[in-house]
């Protein structure tokens, strides 16, 4: 034994070109040196794709060999083929096979996003924060609150401000928060400044938790869609609906709903501004309590009922968007409210509200640009692949799960998550989100773009003992399926 120690060898796969020892890993963990070779740590997955067949059970042929699904194709995806570096090399698999006559070719590929992040939406109408407020992790700015939809609020996280425009430690945590949340692993954040910070835990699938409490019910509709719908369930049970709400409050006496199924005027006052008859916005402020309001007692947003038209005994019900709170009252001789017990009638028509509300979710999307390396690596004419993927002709995948590519210039792209083999994401330390991505094409297509056709392997060659075989993802769509391209329709036009 000379006593000399084991050369580092140099990981050349993204820009930080780490020293690994043997043994060791690279600052990634996605790399390491095994007795001097650099290996990929993590096993290449493979889809089984296009038309599936259950494994006959006990009949003659073949032995099982393990798989209950018989893929007739397998789609080589991007997670854990590795990255190329730096942009001028050919991407690490360009792999070919015939689909139904077509001789189709993927060039896959893990993607360094430096312009990545997460659009999260939260099925909730809770008050989770105003638009624009910061989010944090850890401290550290991660992303804001952006323009709310419908049920939903929406959250924008990452990118590149916060990946390296802002410090360091900031950059590390969003970069980690990033491929937390893709990976399908719960985050914790805080969303607003001084005493109006809510504390919202986001997994991918799950239902939120709002500041320690988690959410079920995502609302039927708005205060005055719930009047439209269940109006008449309503009728001859109460003489007033109110339908609690922070964006537009409901009631039914004022409403086109309650005025078309000749419900009577009762005199009621809401406080906050009228829209239409009927709908009323700005009832409270935005909170956790009734239908995402700060209230919890409704009869804060009421004024006093005129005397003229309202009568003793008034029915009055009193519910949220989802159904999960609700009040019965009945004027008493003053016309003041008194809560009594709630109508066994009464009652299930908040039941059926609340059986009308989908379960809370967190959706996260992921969204990249992709950028030279990945294009460069595909093609030596990279705005060709651009125009590819404009045209129809190339189909952009992530983990095998369909992309959505956004209009405009470049591959702006973004894809549900849970549509994507489970740890599909990784990251570098310059801070970027290491992604999967995939290019597939015909062979023909393929090579008009100037792609690297002399480095096109059958799929067949790939070594396929370690890798990770998976069963289909029936949201995902098939990335190799005809209807996928612009050629397709040509023919059968
Ligand atoms: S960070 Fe990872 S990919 Fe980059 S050089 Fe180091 S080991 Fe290789």
């Amino acid at each position: 034994m000379d006593g000399a120690k084991p050369e580092k060898i140099r990981c050349d796969a993204c820009p930080v070109m780490c020293y690994i020892a043997e043994g060791k890993a690279g600052a990634c963990d996605r790399y390491a040196n095994h007795a001097g070779e650099l290996v990929r740590l993590d096993p290449l997955t493979i889809i089984h794709s296009g038309d599936q067949k259950l494994v006959p059970f006990l009949q003659g042929g073949d032995e099982w060999d393990g798989d209950i699904i018989k893929g007739e194709r397998p789609f080589v995806t991007a997670v854990g083929a590795g990255t190329t570096y730096p942009d001028y090399k050919p991407a690490p698999f360009i792999v070919s096979q015939e689909i139904d006559g077509i001789d189709m070719v993927t060039v896959v590929t893990e993607g360094i996003f430096s312009y990545c992040g997460v659009k999260v939406k939260i099925d909730t109408d809770r008050h989770l924060g105003d638009e624009r407020d910061v989010i944090r992790v850890d401290g550290e700015p991660v992303g804001h609150v952006t323009t709310s939809e419908y049920g939903s609020k929406m959250l924008s996280l990452g990118g590149v401000e916060h990946l390296t425009g802002g410090s360091k430690k900031e950059g590390r945590v969003t970069c980690d928060a990033l491929m937390q949340l893709c990976n399908r692993e719960a985050v914790t954040m805080q969303i607003g400044d001084g005493d109006h910070v809510v504390e919202v835990v986001v997994q991918a699938g799950k239902a939120p938790i709002i500041d320690g409490v988690e959410e079920k019910l995502m609302r039927v509709g708005c205060g005055s869609a719930a009047i439209g719908m269940f109006a008449k369930q309503w009728l001859g049970h109460a003489d007033e609906v109110v339908v609690v709400d922070d964006h537009i409050t409901g009631v039914l006496s004022e409403h086109e709903a309650g005025k078309q199924l000749d419900v009577p005027p009762t005199g009621i006052k809401l406080l906050g501004r009228r829209s239409t008859p009927g709908r009323y916005f700005q009832v409270a402020n935005p909170g956790t309590g009734w239908g995402g309001t700060d209230i919890e007692d409704p009869l804060t947003i009421l004024g006093p009922f005129k005397p003229k038209v309202a009568w003793e005994g008034l029915r009055m019900l009193m519910v949220s968007t989802t159904g999960e709170q609700y009040g019965y009252y009945e004027l008493d001789s003053d016309l003041v409210p008194q809560k009594k017990p709630m109508p066994d009638a009464l009652m299930r028509t908040a039941e059926l509200i609340a059986e009308n509300c989908e379960p809370s979710v967190c959706s996260v999307l992921f969204m990249g640009g992709a950028g030279g390396s990945l294009r460069a690596g595909v093609t030596e004419n990279p705005v060709r692949l651009t125009r590819s993927v404009r045209d129809a002709l190339t189909h952009v995948s992530c983990g095998g799960a369909e992309a959505y590519v956004w209009p405009g210039g470049g591959i702006t792209f973004m894809v549900d998550v849970l549509d994507m083999p489970t740890q599909s994401f990784g990251y570098v330390p310059t801070p970027a989100l290491v992604a999967p991505i995939e290019f597939t094409l015909r062979v023909s297509d393929y090579k008009a773009l100037g792609g690297y056709a002399d480095q096109i392997k059958p799929v067949a060659s790939v070594r396929q003992v370690d890798a990770r075989w998976l069963a289909p993802n029936p949201n995902a769509g098939d990335p190799m399926a005809h209807q996928n391209y612009r050629w397709s329709k040509d023919r059968t036009s």
